[in-house]
């Protein structure tokens, strides 16, 4: 046999794969894991792609195969398609896609015992009790005692003297198998036709995207479901993503009502113990139903056959750190690559997808209602110039009185406040000193309930000083404008008969409190609901009818291309929440600016109108999804050596014609965790190719180790 060399991609970070020499009697293949020296170390990458050897050269050679199924060429190609479009080291993106070295050993096993057949004769009470209550069986020694209420003592010395026989059990359980027609409703119409649409573009098992456009408790997730059931039915796998926020007990039971069984779920807060089960059993190709947050986009799936991405616009799926990447278009990559379905879903899709679906590229398939007698609720702004709130409060009059009439229908009303803690300022009467984050360009966010002054961006936090840091008044702090907390306070005593509760990061980051939470919220033990960007999401609560917006204008400040877009998103879904099932719903936005276009089409329920508005001007400034973006972040400890740096990129860019660079200038956020940053934008025209454009300038200079400079393809935060 011919030589081999292979080039092996290591999970470290690099931005290619390095050659080695393969022994003869190795039988390797593409995909393969192997160990290699690498460095001063043996370490594990992927063999990606297998070559004639060249004699000429002296190589080091693969040291050995790991037995594990290899990696898919479609993952491998997947891999460098990442790397390349988003301007990342592969290596960095395969260390995604490996997770941790423990996926790859094989499932631990405990021991389970079984009665013998031949019970020992000499059966005390205690013996008794192990056979009658110990059951069922096979089960661990832990839980025959418990059942059987006897101590482990009697349990081992039954094991010893042969009464119960031992069995291995893997710790990571297979997932039970989906059942496609199991809990499957009765489809309106609309549904149905939707549905049907959804089913014929999986049946092609070829590559296509559907945008599932439907309004907010149109049964989107009810008709995906369709799709899904076909996808699994053969044999294949299917990948939901979902905003991490909404990966809720209550959205996975969802899945459990439809087809029989709990879906593999992957997120961020998972323990290494879990993620080994989903990531090995998704290899496997046995876990057919996978809910996960971005990063499960890059587990190595076997036979993938439909992609869902739910709330298609939402901002979660932008990695910002580490590897940056998109989930939502690197879904429709994937789909590419592997020839399969993509399902892009939400009610407020984002312009880009709009204009792909305008454009034919995308199936455009509609749900103008909600199923039944459930309508969509009315929304109303509340001019707060004409309803001015009282000195210090922060609830105007017709919200007051809205959720007074809700109360009384023994319903349920939500405030909604993207903004956690007490009061987002403090400030000191005497001096005008403001309580700032001693690393990080942001003001301390005051947390009444914990007494203490915290930095939202990096999680620092102070007990709020006595006096001021800066004249030393003392007790001169005063908290400036509202946060959840100080809403609470507000509500609680405009109503205190009603049970009002917070849910934020703050009161429910842990997926118990959520859980429990979110149980008293759709059994209507909670009349008021004050909540962050946690409640907009993916919530059916029946009785809700009422929703106030406290803000409106909270995210249109900022300078962010797409704050209007975003706005309207959020707003919908939040107001979207009220009224899903048989009562109406109702929604009062408070704002100062009740002219600006996204707020003026939210009233009319024109969403067609404020999009026309908004590609108008995104067309004329040739922004995306009508031109391309690239963002560079440049950071360093020293200012001014940040700032030399940054100009010395910018003269080293490759000269072209049609295209725009602008900075490098300092960001909103000018320092993060005592990091100085500048940023540069650069904007093209669609036919160019950004991502190598900016890899050949990102070449072109070395940076410093304490500079870092890194680049943002179609950025989404300008911060
Ligand atoms: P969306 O994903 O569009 O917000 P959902 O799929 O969550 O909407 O549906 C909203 C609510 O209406 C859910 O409780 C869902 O089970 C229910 N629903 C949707 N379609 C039907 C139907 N055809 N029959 C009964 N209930 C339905």
């Amino acid at each position: 046999m011919d030589m081999q060399n292979a080039q092996i991609l290591f999970p470290v970070n690099v931005p290619g794969a390095f050659d080695y020499s393969v022994p003869c009697d190795f039988k390797i293949s593409i995909g393969n894991l192997v160990y290699a020296p690498i460095g001063k170390h043996i370490k594990l990458g992927v063999v990606v792609s297998l070559g004639k050897a060249d004699q000429s050269r002296k190589l080091k050679e693969v040291v050995s195969i790991k037995s594990v199924k290899p990696i898919t060429l479609e993952m491998i190609d997947f891999i460098f398609w990442t790397a390349r479009y988003n301007c990342v080291p592969a290596g960095l993106v395969l260390k995604m896609v490996l997770g941790n070295l423990k996926f790859l050993v094989t499932s631990p096993t405990v021991n389970y015992f079984t009665l013998s057949k031949n019970l020992p004769t000499k059966l005390t009470t205690a013996r008794l009790s192990l056979i009658n209550n110990g059951g069922p069986f096979p089960a661990r020694a832990s839980e025959i005692a418990k059942r059987a209420n006897i101590s482990l003592g009697v349990v081992r010395n039954f094991i010893r003297s042969g009464g119960l026989i031992s069995e291995a059990h893997q710790v990571d359980r297979p997932f039970d198998a989906p059942i496609v027609n199991y809990g499957k409703l009765n489809l309106t119409n609309d549904q149905s036709i939707a549905s049907e649409q959804l089913v014929s573009q999986v049946r092609k098992k070829a590559f296509n995207v559907s945008l599932l456009d439907g309004v907010t408790g149109s049964g989107k997730t009810e008709v995906y479901f369709e799709a899904v059931a076909e996808a699994i039915k053969e044999n294949g796998q299917a990948l939901i993503l979902v905003p991490e926020i909404s990966l809720t007990q209550a959205v996975i039971s969802r899945f459990k009502k439809r087809f029989g069984v709990f879906p593999a779920t992957w997120h961020s807060q998972m323990t290494v113990a879990a993620k080994r089960r989903v990531w090995r059993e998704v290899k496997n190709g046995q876990a057919k139903l996978v809910v996960g947050a971005r990063s499960a986009l890059y587990l190595p799936f076997e036979s993938l056959r439909l992609i869902v991405v739910d709330e298609e616009h939402d901002t979660s799926y932008k990695q910002e750190d580490g590897v940056t990447y998109n989930a939502r278009d690197m879904s429709v990559v994937r789909s590419k690559i592997s020839n399969h379905s993509v399902i892009l879903a939400s009610a407020t899709p984002s312009l880009e997808t709009l204009v792909n679906a305008r454009c034919g590229k995308y199936a455009h398939i509609i749900l103008p209602e909600r199923p039944g007698s459930a309508f969509l609720p009315k929304v109303e702004l509340v001019d707060l110039k004409k309803f001015p709130t009282r000195k210090g409060k922060f609830i105007s009059e017709p919200l007051i009185l809205a959720i007074k009439k809700v109360l009384q229908n023994n319903e349920q009303a939500m405030l909604y406040l993207n903004r956690r803690g007490y009061a987002p300022l403090i400030l000191c009467q005497s001096c005008g000193e403001k309580l700032k984050s001693p690393d990080t360009d942001s003001w301390l966010v005051e947390h009444r309930s914990t007494n203490r002054a915290v930095c939202h961006f990096t999680g620092f936090s102070m007990p709020i000083p006595k006096s001021c840091l800066k004249c030393c008044a003392e007790d001169s702090f005063t908290s400036i404008g509202p946060g959840v907390e100080r809403i609470f306070e507000e509500v609680s005593i405009l109503f205190p008969n009603a049970n009002v509760e917070i849910l934020s990061s703050d009161t429910s980051g842990k997926p118990k409190e959520l859980a429990s939470r979110m149980s008293r919220m759709e059994k209507g033990e909670i009349d008021i609901l004050i909540g962050t960007q946690m409640v907009v999401k993916g919530h059916n609560f029946p009785n809700l009818t009422f929703v106030g917006v406290i803000d409106g204008d909270l995210s249109l400040s900022g300078g962010d291309l797409r704050a209007g877009e975003r706005t309207f998103q959020t707003l919908v879904q939040v107001s979207g929440r009220a009224g899903r099932t048989k009562k109406s719903g109702h929604a009062l936005i408070q704002t100062h600016q009740p002219e600006h276009e996204a707020l003026a089409a939210l009233e009319l329920g024109d969403r067609d109108s404020f999009i026309e508005a908004e590609l108008n001007l995104r067309e004329a400034l040739l922004l995306p999804p009508f031109g391309k973006l690239a963002a560079v972040i440049i950071s360093g400890i020293d200012e001014k050596k940040t700032d030399i740096f940054a100009k010395k990129f910018i003269s080293v860019a490759p000269k072209v014609n049609d295209l725009t660079v602008l900075g490098p200038s300092e960001p909103l956020m000018g320092r993060i965790r005592g990091r100085y940053r500048r940023r540069i934008l650069v904007q093209s025209g669609l036919e160019f190719n950004l991502s190598k454009y900016m890899q050949i300038w990102k070449d072109r200079i070395k940076t410093h180790s304490n500079l870092k400079l890194q680049i943002d393809i179609d950025p989404q935060n300008f911060m």
